[in-house]
């Protein structure tokens, strides 16, 4: 009971991070890694990725019953910028909740994506580049569903022993927002 108690909240605190952009130069996870890679390797990795994937769905589930029903539209100069690298049918459908903190048990968290629909934002983080990066999280929750996309999500944070700045979902991200220019589509395969 006890590790599971750890675990719950070991992943309540990397389910929000890795969704962050502002969280690339900060430890990932930063009180948990450590212990959730020795978990990792006390029960083994397929043991961790049973753990990891009811959670990592739960706690997506749970975030969007708190934030979904609060939640907004991006702006007019928000969507015009998004516009040129994502499909309209998701930046419209997208709404954004400021929160006081992004991702429970991480403050690192600038933002976290829940869904194909929904973003939290730290109040302060509020930006065009964390919003590009949260919408390739969205364009990859709108190809897998909620479901899969978690228990990828899931599986990748076990494969890379939990740092955020290899798991491939954050990669992706990461390159795109940095790349400027183009359709995320074209990496994706899909998103539009
Ligand atoms: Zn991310």
């Amino acid at each position: 009971m006890r590790i599971l108690t750890i675990a719950v909240f070991a992943c309540a605190s990397l389910v929000a991070s890795p969704t962050t952009a502002n969280a690339e130069s900060a430890s990932f996870g930063i009180p948990w890694r450590i212990p959730l890679v020795r978990l990792s390797k006390h029960f083994g990795r397929d043991a961790m990725k049973g753990f990891l994937r009811p959670l990592v769905h739960g706690y997506i589930e749970f975030m969007r019953d708190v934030a979904l029903k609060d939640a907004q539209p991006l702006t007019t100069a928000e969507k015009k910028h998004l516009a040129e690298f994502f499909p309209l049918r998701l930046i419209d459908r997208v709404r954004v909740t400021l929160l006081g903190v992004a991702g429970l048990g991480n403050s690192s968290a600038g933002a976290a994506a829940y869904g194909p629909d929904l973003i939290v934002v730290k109040r302060g983080h509020r930006t065009l580049a964390v919003l590009k990066h949260e919408m390739v999280h969205i364009c990859q929750y709108d190809k897998l569903g909620i479901a899969a996309f978690a228990q990828r999500y899931a599986e990748q944070l076990v494969d890379t022993d939990f740092v955020y700045g290899k798991v491939p979902f954050e990669v992706e991200a990461h390159r795109f927002t940095a790349s400027g220019r183009g359709r995320f589509s074209g990496i994706l395969g899909s998103c539009e």
